[in-house]
């Protein structure tokens, strides 16, 4: 790499995190060329209203932006966009496109993010199933919903959902089928996936649970019926498949970069090679707090290795290093999530579920807060990020008394 910030960065992937690692790289003072290539055709955009705000006309594509248009002009980023990448030569230092052009680097951001999970079953093909991962995805399942079309979603994750609260509150008929025995049973405990189905349920979302899809049948060439492996039917006009999403690491695992699950990357999100880094849903990284490594899916994720990125070739310190989280906006509710749950920690509530405010605390053997999942509880959310942050100590019996302030709970 040329010294003093000169060298051409080329970061592959336009989405949350190639974005924003372009932004922070010009914020943190690099002065050399800097090309960031999407296969689509937007600019950088926030994916997490697209179930959402989207789906419920609150916003447009264009208010999602992570940055307006001449923000990259202005910033002296050359924004490629409808661009793929074929394959990366790791020897010259070069991308090549499907179009046959190519770039040169001196440092590589490969930020490809996530494609979505396919669901191998007959009739997946019929007019009326549908994904939901990009804008335009959004902005068709969005012209499709109208009041009384029976909607099956595939997959009680975040993405089918919020999908589901969505276009319930559309008012369509939607059941949703989820394989597990529970609902986001990836992300969240027990008994917070037992409070959402009720939820869903009392605001009329039909959830089948242990149930997988064999089948989706048609009539001219258009589904009108899905069918479980318990051999049960149900009739539906649309269908939409959220089963969730696996990394898009073919790029480097055909340069031979690390990759399991995710393309390894270490605390600062360089790859095993020194002139390549990877950030956000592509990844899998360590996570400090928890001594392991996961592949998250988060903004959060990417905004945290975007900032790695951009303040390693930058020369300037490590961000500090954070609880993951996430959220999710699902009818009325706000789901907050931090810190990663393991088997043996003790789950503490504190409020009350049946007043839909309440957070779930996760404390390890050792007293130590290591997780929560907030429901419509920001502070009690706040102070818990924080908290896991910095190994705090929460003993579960001064958690459940609430005589004492969430703030004076921890000790030092
Ligand atoms: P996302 O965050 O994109 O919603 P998740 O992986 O959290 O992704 O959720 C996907 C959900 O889909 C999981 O709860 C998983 O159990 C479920 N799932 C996966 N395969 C099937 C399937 N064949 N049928 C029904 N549900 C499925």
């Amino acid at each position: 790499m040329p010294e003093g910030s000169h060298g051409r960065v080329l970061i592959v992937g336009a989405g949350h995190a190639g974005g924003t690692a372009a932004a922070l790289l010009r914020q943190h003072g690099w002065s050399g060329p800097v090309t960031l290539v999407g296969a689509e055709e937007r600019p950088p955009y926030q994916r997490p209203p697209l179930s959402k705000g989207l789906m419920l006309d609150k916003v447009t594509p264009d208010d999602l932006h992570l940055k307006p248009h001449k923000f990259y002009a202005e910033r002296d980023i050359e924004l490629l966009t409808g661009r793929h990448a074929a394959a990366i030569d790791r020897e010259a230092r070069t991308v090549r496109f499907t179009d046959d052009s190519t770039i040169g680097y001196d440092h590589l951001v490969i930020a490809t993010g996530a494609r979505l999970r396919k669901l191998d079953v007959p009739g997946i093909d019929l007019a009326g199933v549908m994904s939901l991962r990009t804008a335009d995805d959004a902005l068709r399942l969005r012209a499709a919903i109208r009041p009384g079309l029976r909607v099956v979603v595939v997959g009680g994750g975040y993405i089918g959902l919020e999908a589901a609260a969505s276009v319930r509150s559309l008012g369509a008929e939607v059941r949703v089928v989820e394989r597990e025995s529970r609902l986001m049973a990836r992300v969240a405990s027990a008994p917070l996936s037992d409070f959402v189905a009720g939820y869903a349920r009392e605001r009329g979302v039909a959830i089948e649970l242990g149930a997988s899809v064999c089948r989706f049948g048609g009539r001219d060439g258009r589904v009108e019926t899905v069918q479980l492996d318990d051999g049960r039917e149900f009739p539906c006009d649309l269908a939409l498949v959220g089963i969730g999403v696996v990394a898009e690491q073919a790029l480097a695992e055909a340069a031979g970069l690390d990759c399991q699950d995710g393309i390894r990357v270490d605390a600062h999100a360089l790859t095993s090679d020194p002139a390549i880094s990877a950030v956000g849903d592509c990844t899998r990284r360590p996570i400090a707090l928890y001594d392991t490594h996961a592949r998250l899916e988060s903004v959060h994720n990417a905004v945290e290795q975007a900032k790695q990125v951009a303040a390693r070739l930058c020369g300037k310190p490590a961000p500090a290093v954070e609880a993951p989280w996430t959220w999710s906006d699902q009818f009325d509710l706000r789901l907050q999530i931090a810190g990663l749950i393991a088997p043996a920690d003790e789950a503490v509530v504190r409020g009350d579920p049946a007043k839909g405010s309440f957070a779930i605390f996760h404390v390890s053997p050792a007293g130590v807060l290591r997780a929560v999942e907030a429901v419509n509880a920001p502070l009690d959310f706040a102070f818990a990020r924080m908290a896991i942050g910095k190994s705090l100590r929460t003993p579960p019996a001064r958690l459940r008394d609430p005589a004492i302030a969430l703030k004076e709970v921890a000790l030092a």
